[in-house]
């Protein structure tokens, strides 16, 4: 093996030598990978076509040993080091440039125990990996609404989807971990064991090790879920959008509804020429028995006249992919997001302005309907704060000519600054994009006491290309 030369942690390089590059070699389990390799560029690839970063060197770990002999590569050398899930984070952190990419994308194994009613992950799968799984028991937890999506970076900054209303987060079902932490010791943390740790592992991302195995609470769903799409102009959008807001607080757990405003793909079920004209969509799921969800469904239903309605049983993993097309890897994308208490005139308003400007034909704005379970957690219960959060909004601003980044990128931060004055100040970590710096505002008052836990797991910040927590006193 060839020397090599990586990036390090106080921006310099360091050159690793040949016999360090081959005693590591010999000692990991999985293919090593390198600039010029026929797959260099798959495999340093990630959702977001935005990110083009070039490592030195990738890892792809296939057991726990090798996550192990990666962070101690990377502390004895100082290496910088970024750490890789599925890939999906908008902002791009799985990856850097010139230094040890962390790969944990093979690493895929889900066990589901059905008496128990839990399961165990590995760090490279993905939402459709443990849902698949967890169908054949009629179980599942709950998850975010696009099954390629990383099962790992999304519990890791709280998780949520059709299920939160009534299971909560991810992290809320999260019952234990396995991480490896910077000193290179492979760490068990649940609510009874190194406490402190899991408390800063449900929210605060990546900072405070490698997380190797993830063990989660399962509940009875499916396998077929009322769930499906209502779909209006957007010409209704003024009344319908109150409306909504209206629905949404009236009711229970089981029920979630989002609102999706963008032009209309071209979807089978919508005429032809609705194709390309500006739509809002009602995506629903209802998480219990359908003949009580069609009741609770049907004033949702029945307001105005929709384009169309395609709400019926659906197979609770199949709608799990119901958004993938639209969310495919390989586009440039730029997202901003609210959490906000209340849908009020004034942000409607605002709202219906923009989605009638938005800069390209994929860009989509949703608003999450969140509350119930989520919020009946205390704020200072886990890293993730935002326990107050009755909807969290996320700008799509998708498209695939770099040309046009300049003119999406403005559209997105005019449009979040336009819709500040109703929002919370908080922000859930996993929409944050890469030049925001809105790391204080993911985790607000948290933010203090994972510092303190950045302290005594990374006090050199090795754990660094992620929504970086300073170690405190640095
Ligand atoms: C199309 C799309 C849809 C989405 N929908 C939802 C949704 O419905 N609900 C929701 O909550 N979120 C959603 N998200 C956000 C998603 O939760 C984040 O993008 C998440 O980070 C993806 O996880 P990943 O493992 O693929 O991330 P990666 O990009 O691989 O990693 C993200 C961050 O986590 C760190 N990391 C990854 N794995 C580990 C590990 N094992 N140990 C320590 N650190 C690690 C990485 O270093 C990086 O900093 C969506 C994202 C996309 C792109």
């Amino acid at each position: 093996m060839p020397a090599v030369t990586v990036a390090s942690l106080d921006g310099d390089a360091v050159t690793l030598s040949e016999d360090t590059v081959e005693t590591f070699r010999a000692s990991f389990g999985g293919p090593l990978v390198f600039p010029g390799d026929a797959d260099y560029d798959e495999v340093r690839v990630i959702w977001n076509a935005m990110i083009d970063r070039r490592p030195a060197l990738i890892a792809r770990c296939s057991r726990t040993q090798d996550v192990v002999e990666c962070v101690n590569l990377a502390r004895d050398h100082g290496l910088l080091t970024s750490v890789r899930g599925v890939g999906h984070n908008i902002a791009g952190k799985a990856v850097c440039d010139g230094g040890l990419m962390i790969d944990l994308s093979l690493m895929k194994q889900v066990q589901v125990d059905g008496d128990a009613r839990v399961a165990v992950v590995a760090p490279g799968a993905s939402l459709g990996d443990l849902d698949g799984e967890t169908q054949k028991f009629g179980l599942a937890t709950a998850l975010g609404i696009n099954s390629t999506t990383g099962v790992a970076g999304l519990t890791l900054g709280g998780g949520f989807g059709w299920l939160s209303r009534k299971y909560g987060l991810t992290i809320d079902n999260l019952l234990e971990v396995d991480m490896v932490t910077a000193d290179g010791e492979l760490l068990h943390a649940s609510e009874s064991e190194n406490g402190d740790l899991f408390w800063g592992i449900r929210g605060g991302g990546g900072n405070l090790g490698i997380v190797t195995s993830f063990k989660y609470q399962l509940h009875e769903v499916g396998p077929n879920v009322l769930s499906g799409l209502v779909i209006h102009p957007f010409d209704v959008a003024r009344e319908a959008l109150p409306f909504y807001r209206d629905f949404c607080a009236t009711l229970p757990d089981e029920l979630s509804v989002w609102a999706v405003m963008r032009h209309a793909p071209p979807l089978p079920f919508l005429p032809e020429d609705f194709h390309g004209r500006l739509m809002l969509a009602f995506a629903t799921v209802y998480a219990g028995d359908p003949d009580e969800g069609e009741q609770l469904l049907a004033p949702l239903r029945a307001w105005g006249d929709p384009v169309a309605d395609v709400i019926q049983l659906n197979p609770y993993a199949g709608f799990q992919q119901a958004f993938d097309p639209l969310l495919e890897p390989g586009a440039r994308n730029y997202w901003k997001s609210h959490n906000f208490t209340e849908l009020s005139d004034g942000l409607i308003d605002t709202l219906i302005g923009y989605v009638e400007n938005l800069p390209s034909p994929d860009s989509e704005i949703f608003v999450a309907q969140m509350g119930g379970a989520t919020n009946r957690v205390p704020a200072d219960a886990t890293a993730y704060p935002h326990r107050d959060a009755e909807y969290i909004m996320n700008v799509h601003t998708r498209w695939t000519d770099a040309g046009q980044d300049a003119e999406c990128v403005a559209w997105a931060r005019d449009f979040f600054g336009a819709t500040e004055p109703f929002a919370t100040g908080g922000v859930y970590v996993n929409f944050v994009s890469e030049d925001e710096g809105r790391t204080a505002a993911a985790y607000g008052e948290n933010y203090a006491r994972l510092a303190e836990l950045k302290q005594k797991y990374d006090p050199d910040n090795l754990f660094r290309t992620n929504q970086n927590v300073a170690p405190a006193g640095s």
